[in-house]
């Protein structure tokens, strides 16, 4: 298939649209200058809104992983107690970041494929002095979301922190951080920001600032919160901002506003619902089982006699469509696709015809089109 388009249908990094690939060629300016202080003003006022805060927002050159690290090296000294929901691979990788700090860690072990109870949480809180209760937003591993209102509101009245991982969900999933209570939401570009892989974000509340501000915490240097909460009275950051991409950044955010991001929102949910329906059809089943599915990531079951990395191989081989398996228990198992971002009902349609012919090259019995009209109905273009 030689010329065919390279598809970038991953759950992150995600295809980054022309528009924001223009804007990160723009020349590169002073990080401490009027151009970037502006553009920089802008980026936190137009990502607030996404992030349902009123906090000022810290920017970092990072991966989504330095972000949860940096989380967790500003709240916590060594020896506190954490409780960390384990429900997928991201979550354990949060333990054992936890871990790493010489925390006293409690994994709180949810079979992969659900959520964690808001009231489990809630009586194991009361029962531990934990420093913080860790959570991933949207588990990309397994396409469950958290219920962070209900987790939000067990925690409120303790002194304990939710610190919650949204590098998957933010931009994609509904995230109101005040009103639900979340002390810190860490995120990063390369996801529902459609920006390329580099730049993380945090943002805290008040609750989590008195923690922060403790001079007994861990050792912190590059990621002390404090130093870069000072630098926003200037518009920047302590240590020179990745320009480029503060640059894109600044273009997605405009993007999801023009768009509105209801709009944004909802977006995600219908394609991703149909995504679904268009790959039951195909015999591939949703791997997730929880009350709450993601909307930026969909996770499959692979059919009994086939192997997750030959769907993704012959996927890549076949069409050059880049999808994902998993790096990790589920190894083989599941396969998923990323509808998070800039997708468009023709992605997903794309990605059902080609997962059609992938299948049914590897013997799988497939309808012709089933997978295409049962994403149509979904969408309500079927008559
Ligand atoms: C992608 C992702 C991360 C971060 O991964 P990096 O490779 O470090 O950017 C963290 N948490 C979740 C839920 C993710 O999906």
């Amino acid at each position: 298939m030689a010329g065919t388009r390279y598809r970038l249908r991953l759950p992150g990094p995600t295809e980054v649209p022309e528009r924001i690939r223009r804007a990160m060629a723009q020349p590169v300016v002073s990080h401490r200058g009027p151009e970037f202080r502006a553009l920089f003003r802008r980026a936190e006022e137009l990502i607030q809104p996404i992030l349902g805060t009123r906090n000022g927002v810290l920017f970092f050159a990072s991966s989504g992983t330095g972000m949860m690290e940096a989380s967790l090296v500003n709240v916590l000294a060594p020896g506190e107690r954490v409780l960390v929901v384990a429900n997928g691979q991201f979550g354990e990788r949060f333990a054992a970041i936890a871990r790493t700090m010489g925390a006293c860690v409690d994994a709180f072990e949810v079979p992969w494929g659900r959520a964690a109870e808001p009231a489990e949480i809630g009586s194991r809180a009361r029962k531990a002095e934990y420093r913080a209760v860790v959570v991933v937003h949207n588990e990309s591993s397994t396409g469950v979301v958290s219920d962070l209102a209900g987790i939000g509101a067990v925690l409120r009245d303790l002194p304990t922190l939710l610190v919650v991982d949204s590098v998957s969900g933010l931009g994609g999933m509904e995230m109101r951080q005040d009103e639900w209570g979340v002390d810190i939401v860490v995120s990063s570009s390369q996801k529902a920001l459609m920006c390329p892989p580099g730049m993380g974000l945090a943002s805290l509340g008040p609750k989590a600032w008195d923690v922060v501000e403790r001079a007994d915490r861990l050792p912190r240097y590059y990621w002390d919160f404090r130093k870069t909460r000072a630098a926003l009275e200037d518009d920047g950051t302590p240590f020179t901002t990745p320009v480029a991409l503060m640059s894109g950044l600044g273009e997605a955010l405009a993007m999801i506003h023009e768009e509105g991001l209801d709009a944004v929102l909802e977006r995600h949910r219908r394609l991703s619902a149909a995504l679904r329906a268009g790959c039951e059809a195909l015999g591939l089943r949703s791997f997730p089982e929880a009350d709450q599915i993601s909307n930026t990531v969909v996770c499959l079951q692979v059919p009994q006699g086939l192997k997750g990395g030959d769907i993704v191989r012959g996927m890549y081989h076949r069409h050059r469509t880049v999808i994902a398996g998993s790096r990790n228990k589920l190894d083989g198992t599941v396969i998923r696709i990323g509808t998070m971002g800039h997708v468009h009902e023709a992605d997903i349609l794309t990605d059902l015809l080609h997962l059609e012919d992938t299948l049914g090259s590897l013997g799988l019995p497939v309808t012709r089109g089933a997978g295409v009209a049962a994403a149509a109905e979904e969408l309500g273009h079927a008559g």
